[in-house]
């Protein structure tokens, strides 16, 4: 999202502003603005619980006995209190900035905070900011107490030059849904200036966008009820993939068919009328199930997995389609659609739909280059197809999915893969059934263009 606003210049570090701090004396002395400090600390006054667990974190940081003991060692050294002050400062920052942890090494930044706001009490320099609505505030860098001071509601944007994309001002800003861009160039921006942010991580993702101008839904993947609920509440059209194999794996028996229908029946509450797209137990491949034999297979991608493996174990299918046409007929007004996983030929779909015996959508997944190339046939026998792009590119890649050495290969944008999407459709269309995607390719933004003018019908994201 690209927003306008007149600029408004939030200078007030030292560091950030050179000329306000050097050439001035201190006023007070460290042991009193630690004091002060402390207070202020103590005493802040923000109207935001978030904003709170700053000052309260910062008040931490200042009572840990450690920052003390670092100024009194560089003041024992002989040096004057402010450059104590900084080199105590280095020598901390420097310390956080060593942990092998993203978020850790982010938390340097309050720990700078802190010491600014020290610096800033021993050369007398308030800080106070009426930042006028709409405006764009502009930053050397936002730290975490100024981020405790800014009402989001009331700006239109930040820029900064310093910051990191998981920095306490990015990670408030994009969940309040303000558009934040760092590493700009600030010199030569003055007060009141028209400037622009741009930032593609706030309003609605270019996905969203793309796929609703088009006229096309927009349903999310679900490997819970959970899931399934917050795709709901996030606007989703439906759940475009429901993997239930979540359900089956992690556990020490097989779950009944009373068990199953309830879960499917809180998954269709949880879907309030929208689609649910209920894929049945897609294991054998890479996943096993502790309590049925899987014999071991030289190549087990191309062994008993998906449709397979369950026409194997009927009786697993059997109550597998038995719980979802109970529960569909526990919610009225449900609108459930059963998918069948790694699908090549006419027989496997015709033997499901014989199980079902039920008047329910049946559908398949596109994930095989043979249900590619006889797409016609399968297209006669089914209500809808749903393209698996992370299958289905390692079947044409002949590239294992989880192998690094060919990742290459693994593109689910290569032409061939492209090819494959483009003939699926035109084959679904052709028998007048709707075609969606369900693989990560229909997360992917840089796909989003080719994925509407091939003619899908849906996009099922991950999430929204
Ligand atoms: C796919 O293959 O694209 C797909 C969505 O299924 P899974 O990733 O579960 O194999
Ligand atoms: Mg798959």
């Amino acid at each position: 999202m690209v927003v306008r606003g007149p600029a408004y210049l939030w200078n007030c570090h030292p560091e950030a502003c050179p000329e306000l701090a050097e050439g001035r004396e201190r006023r007070i002395s460290f042991s009193e603005a630690y004091d002060q400090v402390r207070r202020e600390l103590a005493a802040a006054a923000v109207p935001e619980p978030k904003a709170a667990e700053v000052f309260a974190a910062h008040l931490e940081i200042l009572e840990d006995p450690m920052l003390k003991e670092a100024v009194e060692a560089e003041l024992e050294a002989g040096k004057p209190e402010l450059e104590a002050l900084d080199a105590a400062c280095s020598g901390i920052c420097a310390m956080f900035s060593e942990i092998d942890d993203e978020y850790l090494r982010a938390r340097v930044d309050d720990v700078r905070d802190v010491f600014g706001r020290l610096r800033n009490a021993m050369l007398g320099i308030s800080r106070r900011h009426e930042v006028p609505a709409g405006s764009v505030i502009v930053a050397e860098e936002l730290l975490p107490s100024d981020t405790a001071e800014i009402d989001f509601s009331s700006i239109a944007g930040i820029l900064c030059r310093r910051g990191s994309s998981t920095s306490h001002v990015c990670i408030i800003a994009h969940s309040k849904g303000v558009p934040i861009q760092l590493g700009v160039d600030i010199s030569g921006i003055s007060d009141g200036d028209l400037v622009s942010v741009d930032d593609p991580m706030v309003g609605p993702s270019s996905i969203e966008s793309k796929v609703r101008a088009a006229g096309r839904k927009l349903y999310v993947n679900a490997g819970s009820v959970d899931d399934i609920r917050a795709a709901i509440a996030a606007g989703a059209d439906g759940i475009g993939l429901f993997r239930t194999e979540f359900l089956f794996l992690g556990r020490s028996a097989m779950p009944t068919r009373e068990e199953q229908k309830a879960l499917y029946k809180e998954a269709l509450e949880a879907c309030a009328g929208k689609p649910l797209t209920v894929r049945l137990l897609d294991v054998g491949g890479d996943k096993a199930l502790p309590y049925l034999p899987m014999p071991r297979e030289d190549n087990p991608f191309l062994g008993l997995r998906g449709v397979r493996f369950l026409l194997a174990h009927t009786e697993l299918l059997e109550a597998q389609l038995g719980a979802i046409a109970d529960a569909a007929s526990a919610v009225p007004g449900s609108q459930v659609r059963v998918m069948i996983p790694m699908v090549c030929t006419v027989e496997e779909i015709r033997r499901v739909r014989e199980m079902l015996n039920q008047p329910l959508e049946l559908g398949i997944m596109v994930e095989t280059p043979a249900a590619v190339l006889d797409a016609a046939s399968l297209a006669a026998e089914c209500d809808f197809f749903s393209i698996g792009t992370n299958d289905l590119t390692q079947y044409v890649m002949a590239a294992d999915r989880g192998n690094s050495a060919v990742a290459g290969l693994y593109d689910p944008m290569s032409p061939a893969v492209r090819r494959a999407v483009e003939l699926a459709v035109s084959a679904a269309h052709a028998s007048g059934i709707p075609v969606g995607i369900c693989g990560e390719l229909a997360s992917d933004p840089r796909a989003t263009d080719f994925l509407l003018s091939a003619g899908l019908d849906s996009l099922s994201l991950s999430r929204l």
